[in-house]
C-alpha cells in the first residue's frame, strides 16, 4: 500500500482484484466488457510485465474471463459487440485475442501512442505496451476532448459519450491515471447508477478523502512519482468521482476494491470471475 496511500505502512501488503465487467444492452441484447483483468497465461505479457508479475506482484487467476464467458454460454468469437478498456495497463488488459472479428476494441484519447509510440514492446525491449495487443483493424481510439461532436458535459464530467444513444452507459474521458483512461457510468436499473471508475484511485480511503495519493521516489529515475500519470489531472477527476458518489443512486466502483468485490461476490455468486493480484509493488498499476 506505500505506493499508492500516503503514509501506509511499508509492510502492509493486500490481495485485490482485477475486476472486469460483463454488460448487457437491455433493448438490443448487445454486450460489452469493460477491461479484461489479469490474462491466465502471464507469460505471454511483455517481458517486463511477465518479470513484474513473476518477482514482484504475485497474480492468481483461477478463473479468466473466458472461464466466466463460458459459465454464461457466452462465446467470445461471436458474441462480444465491444471490450472498452479504462486503460491499457496489464491488469487491465486480459488477453484480447480470443475475441472475434464483430468485437472492437475502444480505447481512450492517446491510448494508441502507448501500444503504437516508439516505447511500445518490441521496439522498447522493456516495455509494459505491447504493440501486438489489439488488432488495429478493429481497434478505435476515441477522439480528443476537444472534439465536441463526440463529447458533451454531464454532471461534474465536462467530457462523457452516450455509447448506445439513449443514456444507458456513457463513456467518461477520465485523464490523469495513464494516456486514455476512462470510466464507464452504466444504467443498472431505472434510476440506478454504477460508476465504473478503473484506477481514478487504487484505494476507498483516497475515494473516502482520508487518505491521499502516496509520492516516492522512483530510485531508477531519481524523481518523485505516484501511481498516476499525471497526479494533478488525476485529482481533479477523482473531485469529480467524489461528487457523483454523493448522489444516492451512483454506486462508485474502483477496479481494484476488494470491499466491493466480496460484496458483488456475495450478490452474484460463483459466476462472478475471481482474479486477485497481490499488491507488492503496483507502482504501475
Ligand atoms: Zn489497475
Amino acid at each position: 500500500m506505500k505506493y499508492f496511500v500516503a503514509g501506509s505502512d511499508p509492510n502492509d501488503v493486500r490481495r485485490v482484484p482485477s475486476m472486469s465487467w460483463l454488460l448487457e444492452h437491455e433493448s438490443t441484447g448487445q454486450k460489452v466488457i469493460f477491461d479484461l483483468g489479469i490474462r491466465k497465461d502471464i507469460e505471454r505479457y511483455t517481458p517486463a510485465v511477465f518479470e513484474r508479475l513473476h518477482n514482484v506482484i504475485k497474480s492468481e487467476v483461477p478463473e479468466d474471463v473466458f472461464a466466466s464467458l463460458t459459465q454464461k454460454h457466452i462465446d467470445p468469437s461471436s458474441d462480444i459487440r465491444a471490450i472498452i478498456f479504462s486503460h491499457l495497463h496489464y491488469d487491465h488488459v486480459g488477453d484480447p485475442s480470443k475475441f472475434g472479428p464483430k468485437t472492437e476494441f475502444i480505447i481512450g484519447p492517446g491510448a494508441k501512442q502507448l501500444l503504437h509510440g516508439p516505447d511500445s514492446y518490441p521496439c522498447n525491449a522493456f516495455s509494459h505496451f505491447d504493440s501486438r495487443l489489439l488488432p488495429q483493424d478493429r481497434t478505435v481510439e476515441l477522439p480528443p476532448a476537444t472534439d465536441r461532436s463526440f463529447w458533451a458535459p454531464l454532471g461534474p464530467f465536462p467530457d462523457v459519450h452516450d455509447f448506445f444513444g439513449d443514456q444507458s452507459m456513457y463513456i467518461i474521458d477520465a485523464p490523469g491515471h495513464c494516456p486514455g483512461h476512462v470510466n464507464l457510468l452504466v444504467r443498472s436499473d431505472a434510476n440506478q447508477w454504477m460508476l465504473l471508475a478503473g484506477d481514478t484511485t487504487h484505494d476507498t480511503r483516497i475515494l473516502d478523502g482520508v487518505g491521499v495519493t502516496a509520492v516516492y521516489l522512483d530510485e531508477k529515475t531519481g524523481r518523485s512519482k505516484c501511481a498516476h500519470h499525471d497526479k494533478e489531472l488525476a485529482e481533479i477527476h477523482l473531485q469529480r468521482v467524489q461528487e457523483m458518489r454523493k448522489l444516492e443512486n451512483v454506486q462508485v466502483i474502483l477496479a481494484h476494491d476488494n470491499a466491493i468485490y466480496n460484496s458483488l461476490y456475495d450478490r452474484f455468486g460463483s459466476g462472478l470471475q475471481t482474479q486477485y493480484s497481490i499488491a507488492h509493488d503496483m507502482s504501475f498499476l
